[in-house]
């Protein structure tokens, strides 16, 4: 198996805080790697430094055996690596279909383009049913799911979501986490941020807990969801 993107002894500080103390982790092709981990532990800081956002104090990121530390955001996006940030970021005054097509703002191939906003809308219906609506009208699930139908848009090999269930129902929860394995299935590896340790693991082929800055435990997906320390401090078991 290739790494499609490999972190090497990554640093990131904001100021003279360090947020992100030296992480090293793999994503492999056509698998789900999860990042969980405590408020603050640095997650979020990680993505944004691997789509251009930040930039690292020092260490190495490879994207498909592109280094692409100093490479600027939109180029990242260029070569296949997408980011649904946490909070979602979509435009609430913009249509459905408007932030969708945000998504595919590097893109000239119409045809393409129209067949991928069909996709997106076949993935969640509610972006179809909604499609010529402001996107500020929609609840925080149904945002949530066009910010990743739009970070789809640009077809990426990567796709980066940062807590993509966070404040929804139990039931968009279900749909979310349905949707990242059917993304799988269809060829798109995925690397997830997650609060909800135990959804996310059970989908994960490799994932890795951080905290405060560093990783500290790693494995399988199956592995840390029976790691003890994992289920007392993630899982909320005693
Ligand atoms: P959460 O799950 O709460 O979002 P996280 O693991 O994603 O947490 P980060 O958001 O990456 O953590 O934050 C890591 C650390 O960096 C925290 O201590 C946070 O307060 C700090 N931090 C984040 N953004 C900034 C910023 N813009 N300026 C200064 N410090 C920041």
């Amino acid at each position: 198996m290739t790494a499609l993107l490999e972190v090497e002894d990554l640093r990131v500080a904001y100021g003279k805080i360090e947020a992100v103390k030296g992480v090293s982790f793999t994503v492999e092709q056509g698998e789900v790697t999860t990042l969980i981990g405590t408020n603050g532990a640095g997650k979020t800081t990680t993505l944004r430094t691997l789509s251009g956002l930040l930039r690292p104090t020092s260490g190495k990121v490879l994207f498909d055996g592109q280094a692409i530390d100093t490479v600027p955001a939109h180029r990242i996006v260029a070569l296949g690596l997408a980011h649904s940030p946490e909070g979602r970021h979509i435009f609430p005054r913009m249509t459905i279909e408007e932030n969708l097509l945000l998504g595919a703002f590097l893109r000239r191939d119409a045809a393409g383009i129209a067949a991928d906003v069909d996709r997106a809308c076949t993935l969640f219906p509610i972006l179809a049913e909604r499609r010529k609506q402001a996107a500020g009208t929609l609840s925080g699930g149904e945002q949530q799911m066009l910010a990743m139908g739009r970070a789809l848009m640009s077809r990426p090999k990567l796709l980066m979501l940062d807590e993509p269930s966070m404040g929804l129902s139990p039931l968009m929860m279900q749909k979310i986490m349905a949707t990242i394995v059917e993304l799988k299935a269809a060829g798109t590896t995925i690397l997830l941020v997650e609060q909800n340790a135990q959804a996310a693991l059970s989908l994960s082929d490799r994932a890795y807990v951080m905290t405060t800055g560093k990783i500290t435990l790693s494995g399988t997906g199956a592995e840390l969801l029976h790691d003890e320390s994992v289920r007392r401090q993630y899982l909320g078991e005693d």
